[in-house]
Formats: C-alpha cells, sequence, structure tokens
C-alpha cells in the first residue's frame, strides 16, 4: 500500500489527541506519516504531556510553536505554510470554524490562508497543494458530519493518550473530558454503524488562482 502523509495542526497540545487521536492511531499502525503542529503551549508541563502522548500515538514529526496567544497575522500563516511545504502532507486536519473556542477559530483561519500560499509557485521554489482538508471536533459537535472513521480497534488506546493530558483532565470535575470523549465516540460509532467512531468535515479546497503550478484537472475524478 502506498504510504500516505497527514499533518494535523491544533491550536494546543491535546486537541489533537480529542479530536483525530483515534484517526492517528489507525494510520501511524498501517504505516503512515502522521505529524503534528501545536501553535500555541502554555508551559513545560504541557509540553511534556504532548511528548508523552506523541510517542504512544506513534507520530513522526511534533512541532511546538512557543506562541503563548494565536493571533491571525502573517507571521504565523508563514510560519505554518511553511510547515506544509516541508512536511507534503496529502491530508490536512485542523478544527472547526464554528468552534466555541475562540484560539480553536483562529487556527482554522490560519490553516485556511496557510494552505493557499503554500501552494503558490511565487512563494515557493516548491510549493504544496494538499488533496484534502479534514476539520476534527473537540468539544464542540459538527451537526452533520461527511466522514466517521472507524476507531472502535484504537480506542481504549486513545483513552490511554487522553490520560498523558493530566493537567487538562483535572481542569474540570467528574471526569468531563474523558467521559465527554467516550460518549462522543459512541454517538458516531451509532451513526457510523461502529463500536466507536470519530467525526470530519470535509471542506473542499481551492485551486484556481494564477499562482498555483496546477491550475487545472485532466478529468473529474480527480
Ligand atoms: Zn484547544
Amino acid at each position: 500500500m502506498e504510504k500516505k502523509s497527514i499533518l494535523i495542526v491544533a491550536a494546543h497540545p491535546d486537541d489533537e489527541t480529542f479530536g483525530c487521536g483515534g484517526a492517528i492511531l489507525l494510520h501511524t499502525g498501517e504505516g503512515h506519516k502522521c505529524s503534528i503542529l501545536a501553535l500555541t503551549c502554555s508551559n513545560d508541563e504541557r509540553r511534556e504531556e504532548f511528548k508523552k502522548a506523541m510517542n504512544l500515538l506513534r507520530a513522526n514529526e511534533l512541532v511546538v510553536l512557543n506562541h503563548k496567544k494565536i493571533f491571525f497575522n502573517h507571521g504565523l500563516v508563514d510560519q505554518v505554510s511553511d510547515f506544509i511545504v516541508k512536511v507534503k502532507p496529502d491530508i490536512v486536519v485542523t478544527h472547526i470554524p464554528w468552534d466555541y473556542h475562540r484560539e480553536h477559530r483562529l487556527t482554522y483561519r490560519v490553516v485556511k490562508e496557510a494552505l493557499e500560499w503554500s501552494a503558490h509557485s511565487t512563494k515557493y521554489r516548491d510549493p504544496w497543494n494538499p488533496t484534502r482538508l479534514l476539520l476534527m471536533e473537540v468539544n464542540t459537535l459538527i451537526p452533520s458530519p461527511q466522514i466517521i472513521l472507524d476507531v472502535s480497534n484504537v480506542f481504549e488506546k486513545k483513552m490511554e493518550v487522553i490520560y498523558c493530558y493530566s493537567s487538562q483532565l483535572k481542569k474540570f470535575p467528574d471526569d468531563y473530558y474523558v467521559k465527554f470523549s467516550r460518549v462522543k465516540a459512541e454517538l458516531r460509532g451509532v451513526q457510523g454503524g461502529c463500536k466507536y467512531g470519530e467525526a470530519f468535515y470535509e471542506e473542499t479546497l481551492t485551486k484556481n488562482s494564477p499562482f498555483f503550478s496546477v491550475k487545472s484537472s485532466k478529468n473529474l475524478f480527480n
């Protein structure tokens, strides 16, 4: 099987696990490459938790940018588009634009802009245009997901990875994050006809500006 590459751009270390930890485990288990780019990190404890989690997820490449907060500006867009061009992912996964968390919404905007620029032949000698953009659900649900991934075989392992983020889990009483993660996976499992699922919303990528190296298709299947 041809090996592919997935890049997850998360606002904070832990979003990648809550949103698509099952997808990461499934694909790294099949030998595909998964890279994670976390835009912020507030302290060393979270950085350590992230490293531990990434070890369990078997992520190939992880980068934490040292931003304390996310601002939609050229500097951050450039950092993300540079990373896209470096990693050359087939699929990019990030946050949904209607997430309740402002920094998740800003991450979506930054990624959308970065995807435009990463494909421009005027900006990069070796531009890159991923095939798919998928949006994950962290704490805000997707009303009508287009994709439900069956993560039943890796779900308990995903829960193990969630426990790496103890600083975040203890923020709320009554095991909120643990319960929410399990119930969310069960809900998506019911919808997907499997035990546990992860939902994604797919956004079609544009490639019609004059700066793109590939501007047209040879047939309607690609
Ligand atoms: Zn977050």
